[in-house]
This record gives C-alpha cells, structure tokens and sequence, in this order.
C-alpha cells in the first residue's frame, strides 16, 4: 500500500487505523489471487485488516502461540474456539467455575446436538473419570470463575492428549504474561480483550491462540463465516493498552497482594480466593504454572447473609459496582443476588463472596475503601 504524497523516508510511531471495509487491486487478476488466499490477502475487513493484524501479531507472540485472530469480544472468541472443537453428538467437559455466558453457549448448543457437563473438582483424576466416550473438548479457567482455583493444566493437557480430546483455555485473568497455556500442551487459548489486554475499560475485544493448522480452518470457517471480527478502531485501541501491559501487572499484582494480606487478617473475612497467597491450597501449584498474579479476586464475607453482602458493597465509593474487570478502576460484585441461593450452591459459591477487581487507584486508599465497609457493614451483623 501506498497512501502517502510526500517522499520522506520515515514511519508514525503509531500505526494508522485503516478503517476501511475493503482493498482496491490495480488488476483483476491480482484481485482473484487474493481472494483465493483471504487468509494472507487484504481484501474485505471481515478477513485481514493491517490495524488488527498488528495486534494479532503482538498477541501470539506474547501467548508464544503460532497463531492469533481478534474477535469482537471475548465471547465471539470463545464461541470459534468451542464450535472449531465440536460436532453434533459430541460432549464437553467444563471444569469449576467458568464464566456465566460460556455455560450458557455451552447450553444453547444443544440444540445442535452437543451436550455438556460441568465438575466442580479440579482433581486431575476426577477430571479423568468425567470424560465420557464422546467428549471431544475439556474446558478451562485456571483460576476459576469467583472461587479463583487453579487446574493443573499440564496434566489436564497430556491426559486430553492421550485421549485425542481438544483443550481450550480462558487465560483472560493472568494475561500471556503470568501464564502460558500453549507451552503447558493446551491446544487453543481464548482471552477477553475487554479485561487486562485492553485495560482501560474502553473497548469489548476477543482474540484465540493456536497453531497455524487450527487456525487455518477457524479463519474461513468461525471468524468469516461467523463475522464477529474486531473493527479496526477497536484494535487500535488494543494495541495501545498493550503497550502498559506489563507495567500495568506490575501494578496490580502488587497491590491485589497488599490487599489480599489485609483481608486475610481481617476478622469479618472467612477466607480469601487468591491463589498468590501462601495459605492458599493451589500456592504450590500457582508457583509452578504461573509467573504472576493479577488482581481479580474473591473474599467471604463471615455475615453471609444478602443483607451484608448488599451493605458491604453499597457502602464502598471506591470500588464502583460494576461487571467486567481489568481496567484501571477497582470494582465490585457479588453473585448472590438474594434469590439465588440455590444456584450458588449447585456452582460451590459461598453467599457471602464478594469480587474485588484491584484497579490503580492508590492502594492506601483502596485499602481504606474496604475498612470502612466492613465497619458500616458490621453494624448489621445480629439482624
Ligand atoms: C468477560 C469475560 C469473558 C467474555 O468476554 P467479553 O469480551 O465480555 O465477551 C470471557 N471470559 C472471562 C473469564 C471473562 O471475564
């Protein structure tokens, strides 16, 4: 491409954004060359576009993966990586806590004949014994959805690859920094761009990892014929949030420890869901699998009760109560929404389970955030 008059010899140090739906060929048969090959071709924006391809190339290098291709979301990620994998007639097997709408895609598919089960142990045994004869995927988030347990990926990885099964990891909470599935033996690896990638709560972004041979067929298959692309806009907002990637890490896993050390002493916190901490019953196999911890988090309220639960985070300024996580400002949630006790059990999650995202704001004054709640919250204790 040539888009340029002037005749210096020079570069932006920002990339443009080409935000154009097509390439215009100087001769037809050029033109057909491409579209034969759309995979390596500029053609239509709903295949390669330079803008998205940049950061696509940044973030296969980071997850140390052959292959990246950015969706418009993490869903739209995760939605190629799962129908890549699946057929009609077969199972897959998620383990722990994954996120809401993953078990919900995983539930609208059967209507296409593809069936589901979810174990809440991260027991590589009993992960083992849950494979049935048509399950053809295992997937994964190591740390969980809420309860933040690790899997052994490893193992998980050599026991599907004895088995001719797929592996496919969510690795959005520890970023390509602190974890790197693909070299643990893990065939595809999905993010939300939204969270940590991005992190600046200004854009809803996917991207899925894997060999060059998967993706051939997920590029003509899922991402075109699907088209949930990234827009070029988006994916320069990507590349620069990519740029304070490891800065921004830096940032969090600090702060998510100092405050993960407060929790754990205070007396209203029945337990905390960190795997970086020591009293952690996954410490020994967070040192072995991940190179860092981010600051995405869950505390146990002692008072589990909704009232509690609801005063705790009312009372916090702070932390904005907020889905999504990884951006600069702290947030908070909580799953118990004082009617779904019973669906809180059935997916192992305490009532009193509060979900902390540990933005950059200082930390003393996160810190101070979080006292206050629990002095107000404390009150009601007794009610
Ligand atoms: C947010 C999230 C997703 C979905 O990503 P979107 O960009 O919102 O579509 C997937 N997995 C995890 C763990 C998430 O937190």
């Amino acid at each position: 491409m040539n888009h340029s008059t002037t005749k210096n010899s020079c570069e932006p140090i920002v990339p443009p954004i080409y935000e154009t739906s097509l390439f215009y060929y100087h001769t037809f048969q050029d033109m057909i060359t491409a579209l034969r090959d759309q995979q390596h071709h500029y053609v239509y924006s709903r295949g390669k576009n330079p803008t998205v391809e940049i950061v696509e190339e940044q973030i296969a290098k980071l997850e140390g993966g052959e292959a990246c291709l950015c969706f418009g979301s993490g869903m739209g990620a995760i939605s190629a990586a799962v129908l890549a994998c699946l057929k009609s007639g077969d199972h897959v097997l998620a383990v722990g806590n994954i996120y809401g709408p993953t078990i919900k895609l995983l539930q609208y598919l059967d209507k296409f004949g593809i069936t589901f089960s979810v174990i809440h142990s991260m027991d590589v045994g009993t992960i083992r014994s849950s494979i049935l004869p048509n399950t053809k995927a295992i997937y994964l988030e190591s740390p969980t959805t809420m309860n933040f347990q690790l899997v052994d990926l490893p193992e998980v990885a050599k026991l599907a690859k004895q088995k001719g099964i797929h592996t496919i990891v969510d690795n959005s909470w520890a970023t390509p920094l602190f974890q790197k599935p693909l070299q643990m033996g893990i065939d595809m690896v999905v993010h939300s761009a939204s969270k940590y990638l991005g992190g600046h709560s200004d854009l809803v972004a996917g991207a899925l990892i894997t060999s060059n041979k998967w993706m051939e067929r997920i590029f003509v298959g899922e991402y075109q014929l699907l088209g949930g692309v990234l827009p070029p806009f988006e994916a320069w907002l990507l590349h620069r949030g990519l740029k304070t990637l490891s800065i921004r890490m830096d940032a969090h896993q600090k702060q998510a420890l100092q405050i993960t050390r407060y929790l754990e002493d205070h007396p209203d916190v029945n337990k905390v869901n960190y795997p970086a901490l020591e009293s952690s019953p996954d410490y020994e196999l967070g040192k072995r699998m991940l190179s860092g911890y981010s600051g995405l988090l869950s505390f146990e309220l002692k008072n589990s009760s909704f009232a509690a639960v609801e005063k705790f985070i009312n009372t916090l300024q702070l932390f904005k109560i907020g889905v999504s996580w990884g951006g600069c400002e702290s947030l908070v949630l909580s799953p118990n929404f004082g009617d779904n006790l019973d669906d809180l059990k059935t997916q192992h999650i305490h009532p009193g389970l509060i979900r902390i995202s540990i933005g950059l704001e200082p930390v003393e004054d996160q810190i101070e955030d979080l006292e206050k709640a629990f002095r107000l919250s404390a009150r009601l204790i007794g009610i």
